[in-house]
């Protein structure tokens, strides 16, 4: 099985390649078999792309709006009309299933752009009335904007980022994960196709050192990085040096509260959403699943029974649910936290070991229970099918322990009792939240995080604050004034 693309970069309208890059290996997390062979950006090669972004941005930010907005909405036509072959690919570099990568990953992709490209020409300023002289306001682009991907949602990734910086007159140079380099190359030629003009959405591969030259180069005006708190704590020193704008998507360790009132098949399935689609690789999971205790026996045995008629395997085949983690790296981390969890005391109530599959890095959906508030399955970011059920006894007591952690990506909570569901939502420290439903992120509503998970939005109306930024023009109508 090949996916060898033309070549491992798109600078200025067209694919580079210059093999004096270090290698990237790209491995079908299924199987373990090299896909592709990329190379690194080479200095050179980074500095050919944001020469290219800032030759090419002032032009594109002259544009009518509708005309930016008409590009990417034929690259949105062709996401759909490519759906399945694009599937393919996202699930060849992810390991996802087909299931999951033909509704969720590119689909998600193309609704920002069509999203974005009906925002685009609705972006005005305001006039500011002062008696005599008057200040309007523009909202101009920001410039060349920096874009930096993590692993688990390439596509999606590259979509969110680039859609609204180029909707609102930016240009963008995009390094995706080296763990799953396809498909923002793929992007590229999209837009190209669409009739994007060269060199306002260009990609460079490469491992850390690639993004931290991008980020530190004084062509860049913004960074917008999706990864671990670790990285996000590094990019975001290296903008703040710069004085560059930034949007910092990063991890989690969410909370989702079932209450005893609950629907019991709603919070069963809520909780496997939240802990085991794509193989629990999602940052704004629910992996702390508090249940309050009325509910907890009935909650596990329904759990346990849903989660072992999982359908494990070839993330190609039209029947299966759940394929392996991403990488082998992935999956040592994984299995190490199985262990730690098993060592520290909490039960293990199904799962909790690798499924023997094609040589693949497969874990089995696995739940623990018992699981209290200093075990390391509580307090850290697992990325993978991994489920920790707390129980609770009363609201307040869900409501101060979901917060008593240094991350605030999303939150949940499940209940009858609507009072309460707003009541305890307006208590969470966290950035994105549900009632009676968990993981949903229609591009329509704004995304990201509080504390350590973030800063700043995607999607909804507020993209437009983190791609523009506000020019004010003092006009005088009269005579000066001068005191000299
Ligand atoms: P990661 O290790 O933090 O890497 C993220 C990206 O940053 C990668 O492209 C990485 O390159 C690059 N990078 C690493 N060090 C860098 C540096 N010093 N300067 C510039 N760039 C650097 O994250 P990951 O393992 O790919 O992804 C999983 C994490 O992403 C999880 O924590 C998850 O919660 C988070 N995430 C957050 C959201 C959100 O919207 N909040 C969405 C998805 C994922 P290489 O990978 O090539 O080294």
């Amino acid at each position: 099985m090949k996916a060898q693309p033309t070549a491992s970069h798109f600078i200025d309208g067209a694919f580079v390649e210059d093999t004096s890059g270090a290698v990237i290996e790209v491995i079908y997390p299924a199987t373990g078999a090299v896909l592709a062979r990329l190379h690194e950006a080479t200095p050179a090669l980074i500095d050919r792309a944001l020469a290219a972004a800032a030759r090419a941005q002032g032009d594109w930010a002259a544009l009518r709006p509708v005309e930016r907005a008409r590009i990417l909405r034929r690259a949105a036509d062709l996401i759909r009309a490519h759906g399945e072959e694009l599937a393919r690919l996202e699930t060849l570099d992810t390991g996802k299933p087909l299931q999951e990568t033909r509704v969720a990953d590119w689909p998600s992709g193309a609704d920002a752009l069509e999203y974005f490209a009906g925002l685009a020409p609705t972006v005005t300023g305001e006039t500011i009335p002062l008696g005599r002289d008057f200040i309007y306001t523009l909202r101009e682009p920001l410039g060349v904007c920096v874009g930096i991907g993590a692993w688990n949602y390439p596509s999606q990734i590259a979509c969110w980022k680039s859609a609204p910086a180029l909707a609102f007159g930016n240009a963008m140079v995009f390094k995706p994960s080296e763990v799953t380099p396809l498909s923002a190359l793929r992007l590229a030629e999209i837009y190209m196709q669409a009739g994007l003009p060269p060199g306002l959405f260009n990609v460079v591969q490469g491992r850390g050192a690639v993004g931290g030259a991008l980020i530190t180069d004084a062509r860049v005006a913004k960074v917008s990085l999706t990864g671990s708190v670790p990285t996000g704590r590094k990019v975001y020193a290296a903008a703040a040096e710069g004085m560059r704008y930034v949007t910092m998507e990063l991890g989690g360790k969410s909370p989702l509260i079932l209450f005893d009132d609950a629907n019991l098949d709603d919070a069963v399935g809520a909780a496997m959403m939240a802990n085991f689609y794509s193989s629990g690789q999602v940052c704004s999971n629910g992996t702390r699943v508090f249940v309050q205790k009325g509910l907890k026996d009935a909650f596990l045995a329904r759990l346990k029974e849903r989660s072992e008629a999982i359908r494990l395997g070839d993330p190609l085949e039209e029947a299966t649910q759940m394929g392996p983690l991403v990488s082998q790296t992935q999956l040592d981390k994984v299995m190490g936290y199985i262990d730690t969890a098993k060592r520290e005391g909490a039960r293990l109530v199904t799962g909790g070991a690798r499924a023997d599959l094609n040589s693949g890095y497969f874990v089995q959906p696995t739940v623990f229970a018992d699981v209290t508030d200093d075990m390391t399955l509580a307090r850290e970011e697992v990325f993978g099918p991994v489920m920790a059920v707390l129980d609770f006894d009363t609201e307040a007591e869900a409501i101060a322990r979901a917060n008593a952690t240094e991350f605030g990506l999303a939150a949940g909570v499940f209940t009858a009792d609507l009072t309460r569901a707003h009541r305890v939502v307006g208590q969470l420290q966290a950035g994105t939240c549900w009632i009676n439903a968990y993981n949903l992120t229609p591009v329509e509503g704004p995304f990201g995080g509080n504390k350590a998970s973030g800063v700043g939005r995607e999607n909804g109306h507020a993209a437009v604050q983190h791609y523009t930024q506000v020019k004010s023009v003092y006009v005088g109508m009269g005579p000066v004034d001068a005191s000299f």
